[in-house]
């Protein structure tokens, strides 16, 4: 952590926000105060600067225009390629994800991306709309993941990234691999909010972005309560 107080940074929640992606923040917040970490949650528009310094940044899921807006101004900007110089972590979601990459297509067009993961996103003959599920890089150890997805992309991974999960339900990248990382940087299709449905991916954030080793467990009834229902959801979905 760069001071005292775990700062947390929702980038562009007036172009990036589909599917509660505030919700994501809300979570990280949560988490880290329950742990006893003193929590700011900076909320920075897409005609504001972004700051350096913080110790997480968040990008949200959105449209095709917002998205290739978005990108367009985080170049310009030149902020989060700083932050991430410096050892923050980026948690991308959909279009946050795509955009962290090296090009991305919006409404026909290729968008050049913040390349700061090595992969690559195209369209899909159809939209991935659905449950989305898959099993965790086992480095990460980390439970199943669980979530909703809803894009035309599919993403192709460089070798210079990691697949977040091997896909048993939904699309993810490509139908095989879902979401990626590399360091302090993740993306994922994943929806719901993400990390509402996945409290031990919000921890391993944290734990990346406090350098703590282990944090305290939570009372974590509802979550997975919601994760079980989904996951049945899923399994009957297919029987
Ligand atoms: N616009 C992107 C796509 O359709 C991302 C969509 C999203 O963030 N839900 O692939």
């Amino acid at each position: 952590m760069s001071t005292e107080t775990l700062r947390i940074v929702w980038i562009y929640p007036d172009l990036l926000s589909t599917y509660g992606d505030r919700g994501n923040a809300l979570i990280l917040a949560r988490r880290a105060q329950q742990r006893g970490f003193p929590v700011e949650v900076l909320e920075v528009r897409s005609d504001q600067r972004l700051p350096t310094t913080a110790d997480i940044y968040l990008l949200g899921g959105g449209e095709d225009g917002p998205q290739a807006l978005g990108a367009q101004r985080l170049l310009a900007d030149g902020g989060l390629h700083r932050a991430v110089a410096q050892g923050s972590v980026v948690f991308g979601v959909c279009a946050g994800y795509q955009l962290l990459g090296t090009s991305f297509f919006a409404k026909g067009t290729q968008y050049r991306g913040l390349e700061l993961l090595d992969l690559s996103s195209d369209r899909g003959p159809s939209r991935a709309v659905g449950e989305l599920a898959g099993d965790i890089d086992a480095r990460l150890g980390l439970p199943p993941l669980t979530g909703f997805e809803n894009h035309g992309g599919r993403t192709h991974l460089g070798p210079g990234v990691s697949p977040l999960a091997r896909v048993t339900a939904g699309i993810g990248n490509d139908g095989t691999t879902e979401g990626a990382w590399r360091g302090k940087l993740l993306g994922t299709y994943s929806h719901g909010p993400a990390l509402a449905r996945n409290p031990a991916l919000a921890d391993l954030l944290l734990r990346w972005a406090t350098g703590a080793q282990h944090l305290p467990p939570l009372d974590d009834t509802w979550a997975d309560r919601l994760r079980a229902e989904r996951r049945t959801a899923v399994a009957t979905s297919r029987g």
